[in-house]
């Protein structure tokens, strides 16, 4: 049968009326920003006082796109007579975006809480050596991690906070000791010169 003429017209504004009356999808990127769940994988933020140069992450990165560099350092006793302890100190901590395939391994193995999820994304380099991100650039995405969700109501309050909470009172208390006893030192010396 003969197509019948006008309807490839009929049939294209069809069309176009069934797509007017949808909702737009299109997202106004730039203009807009995007409103990105808090879980996104953007880039990764580096806590590096939580970091202890342990090497997990950059062993078990796929990419082998973490490089750290690091140095020995010798602890005084805490006590007298204790022993000296040797510690890492962080030299160098770099991720290259470039080779990340964003799988968060990193993330997961670290046992010490020093890697974070940032949704930021906006990093776009021409040069490609410019995403080799350093430890300052790391450490400035940390501050662009969301915070974690709140906790159930019931739950139990987590072993790290409850860990802090104890050591802020140790110290608390050690500050206030301290404070009692320079306070009570010039009157015990007026005491001493009132005898004399
Ligand atoms: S997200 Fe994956 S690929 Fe990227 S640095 Fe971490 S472990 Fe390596
Ligand atoms: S796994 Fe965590 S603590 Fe260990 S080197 Fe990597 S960031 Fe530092």
């Amino acid at each position: 049968m003969p197509p019948i003429p006008g309807s490839g017209l009929a049939k294209g504004l069809a069309v176009t009326l069934r797509t007017m009356t949808k909702r737009t999808v299109t997202a106004q990127y730039p203009d807009v920003q995007p409103e990105l769940p808090p879980r996104t994988r953007g880039v990764i933020g580096l806590f590096e006082e939580n970091c202890t140069v342990c090497m997990l992450c950059a062993r078990e990165c796929p990419d082998w796109c973490i490089y750290i560099d690091s140095h020995k350092e010798t602890v005084p006793p805490a006590a007298p007579g204790g022993r000296e302890r040797s510690r890492n100190v962080l030299d160098r901590f770099a991720i290259d975006f470039a080779l990340c395939m964003y799988c968060g391994i990193c993330i997961e193995v670290c046992p010490f809480d020093a890697l974070f999820w940032s949704p930021e994304f906006e990093y776009a380099e021409t040069d490609i050596h410019e995403l080799t991100h350093e430890r300052d650039k790391l450490r400035e995405w940390m501050w662009t991690v969301p915070e974690p969700p709140a906790l159930d109501p019931a739950a139990e309050e987590p072993k790290e906070i409850a860990a802090a909470r104890k050591t802020a009172d140790k110290l608390q208390a050690q500050e206030a000791q301290t404070q009692a006893a320079q306070e009570a030192q010039p009157t015990r010396t007026a005491e001493q010169e009132g005898q004399e």
